[in-house]
């Protein structure tokens, strides 16, 4: 396939629940957007200990569009989402969850914001904290506070992962070669034309967090 406009790239750990959800869901907005035969999936298969591997398997099967990575053991998101970057061949690459909190529907505006507002990014934050869990809320302010006394680059208290990029944003990215990755501080880090996108707070689809409390504490 020549290079596509669109890869959307989705990190994977234990998600045969919700990848079938989320690759409805972004066949439709791809249709909206007209480019279903111009986009690609890369799926990262994060050590899933479930049925996720051979569902990416199958669907790569009977979609040439479909791509992915397999981990030989769970590496987390940071890991997951440098490979499907590393991997990603589109102009435009998006970021996105496989539970569906990060809305395909965005992607239409964000798209063009990069490709007709002259900006290198679409990001998206939420706009509130409802339906989280106190004490999750209470550590995560503590910390975006923390991070802002720290650090020079401002870390948006309540960005999501979920980012459009352009190719030289993305290349910026992936430039950085630090192993031991922290995303939220990269993005902001590599500067560029950043645009906001605020919406209120998705539940899952289906399945469970696979950042429980304490694996979020100690990252
Ligand atoms: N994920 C991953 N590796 C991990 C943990 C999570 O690839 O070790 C993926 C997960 O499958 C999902 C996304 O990262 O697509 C966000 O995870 P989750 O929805 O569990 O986090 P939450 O939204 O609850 O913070
Ligand atoms: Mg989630």
């Amino acid at each position: 396939m020549n290079k596509p406009k669109l890869s959307l790239v989705v990190p994977c750990f234990n998600e045969e629940e919700t990848i079938p959800a989320f690759y409805a869901e972004a066949n439709r907005v791809l249709g909206e957007m007209s480019l279903s035969e111009n986009a690609e999936f890369v799926f990262v298969d994060d050590g899933s200990t479930d049925g996720t591997l051979s569902l990416l398997e199958t669907l790569a099967e009977s979609d040439s569009r479909v791509h992915f990575v397999s981990f030989s053991r769970n590496f987390g998101k940071e890991a997951a989402l440098y490979a499907g970057l590393s991997k990603a061949r589109g102009t435009f690459t998006a970021l996105l969850d496989a539970d569906l909190q990060d809305p395909p529907s965005l992607l239409p505006e964000m798209l063009n914001s990069l490709e007709n507002d002259g900006f290198e990014c679409a990001a998206t934050r939420r706009a509130t904290r409802k339906n989280e869990p106190p004490v999750r809320s209470f550590f995560a302010r503590l910390f975006y506070k923390i991070m802002a006394k720290m650090s020079d680059v401002p870390v948006v208290d309540g960005a999501r992962d979920f980012r459009l990029m352009s190719e030289s944003y993305k290349n910026a990215v992936l430039s950085l070669c630090e192993r031991n990755r922290f995303t939220k501080g990269i993005f902001p880090w590599v500067g560029f034309k950043t645009k906001w996108f605020s919406y209120e707070n998705i539940e899952r689809v289906a399945g469970k967090t696979k950042c429980p409390f304490l694996k979020l504490f100690l990252y």
